[in-house]
């Protein structure tokens, strides 16, 4: 028989375990360091550290010959729980760590949301949005690339040529997809399949039953009803900020400044020469010897245009900002819209909003790599569908399905905040 004692101690060290794990996840990892100070002049500066400037920061500071800066308007995204564990990454909207945009209201839509408004978040935090997304590790259809290939006259967006860095960015952990002519294995973004719930695999072989066997929406055809390929590695969410700069950012020839907002693009002569920002309260002109590079998001990198005079004129004029280049910045925003349609089960497949804060799930969560909080924004399977003859003809679906096992719209962590108190 086992001591008494013996379980007691277990007990207690998988307990505290669970708490350190839980509140101090890179406890015993050195954080990577954000600059104190920053220089005068560059070679790049990089606005904005989302997904994209993350990447771009740690791929042009490989050049040991040249000096780059990442500007980022929001904190270090290191050590902060709500970005490790898949379903928290929502914690952050409506907080600090979240632009917080709303729609402006419109007739006749968003009728059931708070004050008629959509809610747009968009984080602000190294990492940027790709800290609080669900983490959807999916590239679009071929033929967009090869339309905007078209379009543009530009032939290195045709998918052929883009595939190659979507395979060269990829850890793809899926076991039935490694091998696949389609993905990569030994890129930096780690690519799995969640231990996602019941619900799932019943969805996906719904999907089976009605003729779809495809597995791979990123693969040859995208139609189909699929397990949702994530970015995640050891069950923890990983944005680009993880994959790409937490390691760079040991390079002596690239800082990282936090908490610092770009005004704007320093323009003369019709070049951009450097930018205004405000760290710590005070405003700073830094230069760039050789480029600036935006990359403050769908929203904040049109702004920063705009606001160092590169937009419409006539709305610039109205806004009394004198006009570099009169251009059409800010023109065909498009919302990615969804309708939500909530379906009752009879069995408990689904979570609840209790879920997400009980022991058991974070036992769960942690113990197996199972359970609500495993799973992002409760998105559990993913389908694609051409509904049109011509997207059927063009194997192009126009129909995206998400499943997720709680309902909400995009206002429901405001709700949740105002109405049930959650923290
Ligand atoms: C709720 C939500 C769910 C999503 N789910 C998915 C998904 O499942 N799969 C998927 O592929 N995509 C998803 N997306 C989209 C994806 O996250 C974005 O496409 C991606 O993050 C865009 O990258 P970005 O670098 O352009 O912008 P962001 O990642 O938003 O980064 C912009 C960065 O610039 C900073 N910034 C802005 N203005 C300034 C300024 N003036 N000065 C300094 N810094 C500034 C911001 O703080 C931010 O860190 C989701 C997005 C959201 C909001």
């Amino acid at each position: 028989m086992l001591n008494s004692n013996v379980v007691k101690l277990s007990v207690f060290a998988v307990l505290t375990a669970l708490a350190v794990n839980l509140f101090y996840p890179n406890l015993f990892w050195r954080e990577p360091p954000v600059a104190i100070t920053i220089n005068a002049t560059y070679d790049f500066i990089v606005v904005g550290g989302g997904a994209a400037g993350s990447i771009l920061a740690a791929r042009l500071s490989e050049n040991q010959d040249v000096r780059v800066l990442l500007l980022e308007a929001g904190p270090s995204d290191w050590g902060n729980p709500i970005f490790e564990i898949p379903a928290l990454g929502m914690l952050a909207y409506d907080t600090d760590l979240d632009w917080a945009y709303t729609t402006e209201r419109q007739d006749g839509l968003f009728k059931g949301m708070e004050n008629e408004r959509s809610v747009w978040p968009r984080g602000k935090v190294l990492g940027g949005s790709g800290n609080l997304n669900a983490m959807v590790a999916v590239r679009g259809n071929r033929h967009d690339y090869d339309r905007w290939a078209e379009y543009t006259g530009d032939q290195t967006w045709n998918y052929k040529h883009v595939l190659s860095y979507f395979k060269k960015m990829e850890d793809m952990q899926v076991k039935e997809l490694r091998d696949s002519a389609y993905h990569g294995k030994d890129g930096p973004l780690t690519i799995n399949w969640m231990n996602s719930g019941p619900l799932a695999q019943k969805l996906v072989e719904a999907g089976q039953d009605l003729g779809f066997s495809n597995n791979d929406y990123n693969g040859k055809s995208m139609e189909g009803y699929f397990h949702i390929q994530n970015n995640v590695a050891n069950q923890k969410r990983l944005s680009s900020s993880k994959a790409y700069l937490h390691s760079a950012m040991e390079r002596p020839n690239l800082d990282v400044a936090v908490n610092s907002h770009v005004q704007k693009v320093v323009i003369e002569n019709k070049l951009a020469v450097g930018v205004e920002v405000i760290r710590n309260g005070r405003k700073l002109t830094v230069s760039a010897r050789k480029e600036v590079i935006l990359s403050a998001g769908a929203i904040g990198s049109p702004q920063i245009l705009m606001l160092s005079g590169v937009g419409p004129r006539n709305h610039l004029e109205d806004m009394h900002v004198p006009v570099a280049a009169d251009l059409p910045v800010g023109e065909n925003l498009q919302d990615h819209v969804t309708v939500d349609i909530a379906v009752g089960i009879n069995e408990s497949y689904t979570y609840r909003v209790d879920d997400f804060s009980s022991p058991w799930t974070l036992m769960q969560y942690h113990l197996f790599g199972t359970g609500a909080l495993n799973v992002p924004s409760s998105l559990e399977v993913v389908g694609f569908q051409s509904v049109t003859p011509e997207s059927k003809e063009k194997d192009w679906p126009d129909l995206q399905l998400h499943f997720m096992s709680i309902a909400g719209t995009s206002d429901f962590m405001r709700r949740l905040r105002y109405t049930e108190g959650v923290t």
